[in-house]
């Protein structure tokens, strides 16, 4: 499977993709935000668009699948978590899942958090390499507020429990490119950090138009999320000893906010 990043550089920064099988010429159109984009991208790689799938279900995600369906005929595909708040899904999805998309196919596990019904979608690009698309979960150096119908425990226990156990050279495909900012964050609270600083400058040095997408490798070395038992970070949040991992990662989510 191929994936296709198209970065919107709007004022949201996100970023669409595309799930491409090259051999059946179709594609799964994730979170399409700018439809004529998406659209257009479909054409010019030369593929159908079979399927939207949603990650969750807040607007900037969701609201556009109408439009999609209207356009490209695709089945929209979002989590049965999300059925309440949003119209006219063709298929529910829940942890376990399969979608497939020609010969290939990508497997969608729950991830709530961000949204209680939040999903990510994994799949494997060619020579194997794993790759997840993680909605608003898992940021390039950060993970999803939680104020928007969300639960900071429950992102706590997805980021711990499903994220930090993925092989180092897991591609992360975000919904959203806040890696620069992101990285701004990891070092007001750990200035020591090397890897998040040298990123930051090789950052400063590109002109910004291609996002730059992490391994679940680098993010164990420059998201502050996954890096709970930092020394650095702990004695930085000045949290009352003894602090848990969970604690240190609420503290952290906390900060964040009013950052
Ligand atoms: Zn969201």
């Amino acid at each position: 499977m191929r994936v296709v990043p198209i970065p919107l550089r709007n004022a949201f920064d996100h970023v669409n993709y595309l799930l491409v099988c090259d051999a059946a010429k179709v594609a799964i159109a994730v979170d399409p935000y700018d439809v004529e984009r998406v659209a257009g991208e479909a054409t010019a790689q030369g593929v159908t668009i079979t399927s939207v799938v949603n990650t969750h279900e807040h607007w900037d995600h969701a609201g556009k699948n109408a439009e999609m369906k209207a356009r490209t005929g695709a089945a929209v595909m979002a989590p049965r978590a999300a059925a309440g708040t949003l119209e006219g899904l063709d298929r529910l999805l829940v942890d376990g899942d399969m979608i497939s998309v020609g010969a290939d196919s990508v497997t969608v596990r729950a991830v709530p958090g961000h949204t209680m019904a939040s999903i990510a979608i994994f799949g494997e690009e060619e020579g194997g390499i794993p790759f997840v698309i993680s909605g608003d979960t898992l940021f390039g150096a950060g993970v999803g507020n939680c104020g928007y119908g969300g639960h900071a425990p429950t992102l706590q226990e997805t980021i711990s429990g499903v994220f930090a156990s993925l092989a180092d050279e897991t591609r992360v495909y975000p919904g959203h490119d806040y890696l620069k900012r992101n990285l701004a964050f990891t070092l007001s609270i750990e200035p020591g950090n090397a890897a998040a600083c040298a990123l930051a400058s090789a950052l400063e040095s590109t002109d910004g138009t291609a996002p730059h997408f992490t391994t679940i490798g680098e993010e164990r070395a420059i998201n502050l999320f996954l890096r709970t038992g930092s020394h650095e970070v702990r004695t930085n949040l000045e949290l009352p000893a003894p602090a848990n991992d969970s604690d240190v990662f609420l503290a952290i989510r906390k900060r964040r906010d009013h950052w």
